[in-house]
Parts: structure tokens; C-alpha cells; sequence
């Protein structure tokens, strides 16, 4: 079942406050894995998908910080 969560950073771009949503998914190995789908900045910046996996996503395929279970 997919869950989401919010996180709170600065923006990259202009450092404002910005929220970070994340989709979680249970991997092929079951454990949690985290991907940043969506971003909204305070004053308004936006991000293509590219840019947030860039920005918040470059954990590498098979690793990430999900607990070994
Ligand atoms: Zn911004």
C-alpha cells in the first residue's frame, strides 16, 4: 500500500522553505524504499521531475537508507 510523506527543506534555489513529498514503496526485498515525487516551494520555485530526483533522490538503485529487517 502505498504511503507519502512530507519533508521540509531549503530550497535550492532560493532557500525558502520548501516540502518535499515522498512516496514510499515496499522494495522487491521488503523494505521501505523512499522516492521524491513532489516539490512546492514557498515563493513559488518549481522542479522538473529530473531536478528533484537530482536534488533529493541520489541515494543509487539498491541502496537508500531503509533498515535491514
Ligand atoms: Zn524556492
Amino acid at each position: 500500500m502505498p504511503d507519502e510523506r512530507i519533508t521540509w527543506t531549503d530550497c535550492p534555489t532560493c532557500g525558502d522553505r520548501a516540502a518535499v513529498g515522498w512516496q514510499i514503496d515496499r522494495g522487491p526485498d521488503g523494505g521501505l524504499q523512499e522516492a521524491p515525487t513532489t516539490f512546492d516551494c514557498n515563493s513559488g520555485c518549481t522542479m522538473t521531475d529530473l531536478q528533484v530526483i537530482y536534488w533529493f533522490g541520489g541515494r543509487g538503485p539498491g541502496g537508500g537508507p531503509a533498515r535491514p529487517r
